[in-house]
């Protein structure tokens, strides 16, 4: 009896008429057993996330302040829902309680779960559905990796035929205390919980229909994507594609879920597959995303390739400063790494001496303000002239290339460029390779 697993996303769950699409989503297909909901996000541009107004109050808090101008704003999210589809909760006294709850417990996970919770209670008083508590099933380890038994525990919880609606964004960790995902982590607990039900199909529900093979602000009409593989959806979301959190391909992947990102305002429309493996097409891009505000770090030094030990030497000098690195691209003499800025901080000029100091190289600049764009696809390791192809294009718009890297793996050529190209460098790419 495994059956289908929704995660609905924000605004998906934004307001009475997003419910009422919920609801005719799930009606549609028996098979859809299982529900997983964020908290209700924005209905218009300038609207706020109800995670947004809890993170508001956990700040009011940490400063004694009064949370009731904020929390009436949740509280007033929450009623007009029920109060328009009539639901058969008493969500005053639901909203209370969490508020009381949430004065004693003024800890910031524990608030910002709190949306996930109150839509689950909601989204299960309307369609006769159980409530899964996550704080019960879904265990995190320190570094937020699942614990195994989490799916033994949620398998059990979720046996029976009947309707379910699991929270998103949180579980409990080894002390006992709730706590979230990154944002947008609705997403890793859809996996989860697909994964423990072994279901057919994760779907994801979302304001848009898939993935699209650029970000279509920079590539008006870029083309939609069918089915890509796990491994490209991780490229891409991590180099910004943002339409799943790029963590959540993980507890799938081990067992092969599909995965189906699809539109709650277009449940019929076009939708992108994630699957293991997939034919090669004539097409050899699958995705292009990128990224502002690198740094890159270029180190040179006369027979590098002779030292053993100067990479890892290099590389422990930013491990010891906590920052983590993007791309290693090396040469014979020379080695470089790119990081992200904002995990840098200050630290810039205090890493270089170091490496100044214990590494002696002939030279080291820094270059800030770099772009880094990810072209991904499993076809390009038996495509001749790949890389010179994408170079050339780039070269035919006057933009200086500062990093190339084609990866291991050769289904993922990265380059970096100067931030100001980025939007010319992207579409340069599009054009060579989609037309
Ligand atoms: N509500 C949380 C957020 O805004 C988690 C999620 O939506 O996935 O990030």
């Amino acid at each position: 009896m495994p059956g289908i697993v929704c995660k609905f996303g924000g605004t998906s769950l934004a307001d009475a008429d997003q419910f009422r699409r919920v609801r005719a989503i799930i009606e549609a297909n028996p098979d859809r057993r299982v529900i997983v909901v964020s908290a209700p996000g924005k209905r218009f541009a300038q609207d706020q996330k109800v995670t947004d107004l809890l993170l508001i109050c956990y700040d009011l808090l940490d400063k004694h302040l009064e949370i009731d101008p904020v929390y009436n704003r949740i509280r007033e999210r929450f009623r007009d829902i029920a109060v328009a589809l009539a639901i058969e909760l008493d969500i005053d006294a639901l909203l209370d309680d969490t508020r009381t709850r949430i004065l004693k417990n003024p800890a910031r996970d524990f608030i910002a779960s709190r949306g996930e919770y109150l839509t689950a209670k909601l989204m299960a008083a309307w369609l006769g559905a159980d409530f899964i508590e996550p704080a019960d099933a879904i265990f995190l380890l320190d570094d937020l990796r699942v614990h195994p038994k989490t799916y033994q525990h949620l398998s059990n919880l979720l046996s029976t035929k009947k309707l379910s609606v699991v929270p998103g964004f949180y579980g409990k960790n080894e002390r006992g205390r709730i706590t979230t995902f990154s944002r947008g982590g609705s997403d890793i607990t859809g996996s989860i919980v697909a994964r423990a039900i072994a279901a057919d199909i994760y779907e994801n529900w979302t304001d848009v229909s898939g993935f699209l093979m650029a970000d279509p602000r920079i590539v008006p009409n870029a083309r939609q994507i069918d089915e890509l593989t796990y491994k490209e959806l991780r490229e891409l979301a991590y180099m910004g594609a943002t339409v799943l959190h790029d963590e959540a391909v993980f507890p799938v992947r081990e067992v092969g879920i599909p995965i189906e990102i699809r539109n709650t305002n277009d449940p019929h429309g076009p939708f992108t597959r994630i699957v293991a493996t997939r034919q090669l097409n004539d097409r050899v891009v699958t995705g292009i995303a990128g990224r502002k505000d690198f740094a890159l770090f270029q180190i040179e030094k006369d027979l590098m390739n002779k030292m053993i030990g100067f990479g890892r030497r290099v590389l422990q000098v930013f491990e010891s400063y906590g920052v983590s690195i993007d791309h290693m691209p090396t040469g014979i003499d020379n080695m470089s790494v790119v990081v992200r800025a904002g995990n840098l901080e200050d630290k810039t000029a205090a890493i270089v001496e170091e490496i100044q100091r214990t590494l002696e190289p002939d030279s080291i600049e820094v270059f800030p303000d770099l772009a880094i764009i990810a072209t991904v696809g499993i076809g390009m390791i038996h495509c001749v002239g790949f890389a010179g192809r994408l170079c050339s294009a780039v070269a035919r718009h006057g933009i200086n290339l500062r990093v190339i890297d084609l990866g291991a793996s050769e289904d993922n050529m990265i380059i970096g460029i100067d931030n100001r190209h980025f939007d010319a460098a992207i579409r340069a790419i599009y054009h060579e390779f989609v037309g």
